[in-house]
């Protein structure tokens, strides 16, 4: 047998031997940790404190905060950390095939993403996590902490929509006419979409809280499946409490809300079957107003107000 063999036989055996290739993952500069739901329909971005994942969080069960989804808290991991980890670890095998580097190898750690604005500590369990837009259930006990973020919600919603026209001022200033345009449009698809998730997840805590069902908040995502439910308790008729052509355009707002997160904000036959949109061709791309917007945070507000009378007095 000649060298050449040996010495690859030697490094396959090397590559075998290499069972676990542990990748360290950094923390924010507040000491947070990256996570992601793994429901393929969520995938929503959170963090929690580093501390608090190792001493309080259980291996067995973790809460997305936004669907409260349950999952064993190593179904956690970011597509941005698995890949990066991949990446790595087919980099660490290709180097030993090829150069036979020696262990202990060169491994880069993991990057956080830059921290979340809506830091908060569970009332129950005081595990800190920190969310994006908005996330109300405590990854660690499921507590669903609706009352207090949900006003925090709404007034972060707020000021984003307001901050929208400095920002697009700031960059028309420094000369960045196509960029200010694009920051705007996507603070406002992302203020839509604030919306309907604050919506849907005070209707769900709601109609526990009143009815002692469990109904996921996805359940109140559409505008006609969220009154049946309703329904089956009240007399409670959206159409009633906000008008005929308010219903209709909030309708259309969550229709829209549908295109941003799951459709690039691109129109499909799905969104124009639904609504009868005829501002929109399949194909276009969505546009959202700052009109649209300050519009469903108003109706979506009304409509749940009123709805928390009725079910009171029920
Ligand atoms: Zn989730
Ligand atoms: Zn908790």
């Amino acid at each position: 047998m000649t060298d050449i063999f040996k010495k690859l036989i030697k490094r396959l055996e090397d590559v075998k031997k290499l069972k676990e290739v542990s990748v360290p993952i950094e923390v924010d500069e507040h000491g947070y940790i990256d996570k992601e739901c793994p429901n393929k329909d969520c995938l929503f971005q959170f963090k929690v404190l580093q501390e608090d994942w190792i001493n309080i969080l259980r291996d067995e069960q973790v809460f997305c905060p936004r669907c409260g989804e349950d999952a064993p808290a190593d179904h956690y991991w970011t597509t941005y950390q698995l890949e990066q980890a991949k990446n790595q670890a087919i980099k660490l095998v290709r180097d030993l095939l090829t150069k036979g580097k020696p262990f202990p190898r060169s491994i880069i750690p993991i990057k956080a993403s830059d921290s979340f604005e809506l830091h908060v500590k569970c009332d129950l369990c005081s595990t800190n996590y920190s969310v994006q837009g908005s996330g109300f259930y405590c990854p660690n006990c499921g507590n669903n902490s609706i009352e207090k973020i949900y006003a925090n919600t709404l007034s972060k919603i707020k000021a984003k929509i307001h901050s929208a026209d400095s920002i697009q001022n700031l960059l028309q200033n420094q000369g960045l006419e196509e960029e200010s345009k694009l920051i705007k449009q996507s603070i406002f698809r992302e203020c839509l979409t604030d919306c309907v998730v604050a919506f849907q997840m005070k209707h769900s805590y709601l109609f526990e809280k009143y009815y002692g069902e469990k109904k996921s908040p996805n359940s109140f995502q559409n505008l006609e499946h969220g009154e049946k439910n309703w329904k089956k308790h009240t007399q409670i008729s959206y159409k009633k409490i906000l008008g005929e052509e308010e219903f209709k355009f909030l309708f259309i707002q969550f229709q829209r809300r549908h295109l941003i997160q799951h459709c690039a904000s691109i129109v499909d036959k799905e969104y124009i079957d639904k609504t009868k949109d005829s501002t929109y061709k399949v194909g276009q791309e969505l546009f959202v107003t700052k009109h649209d917007v300050m519009q469903t945070f108003d109706l979506t507000t009304k409509l749940t107000e009123e709805i928390e009378k009725e079910a009171h007095n029920k």
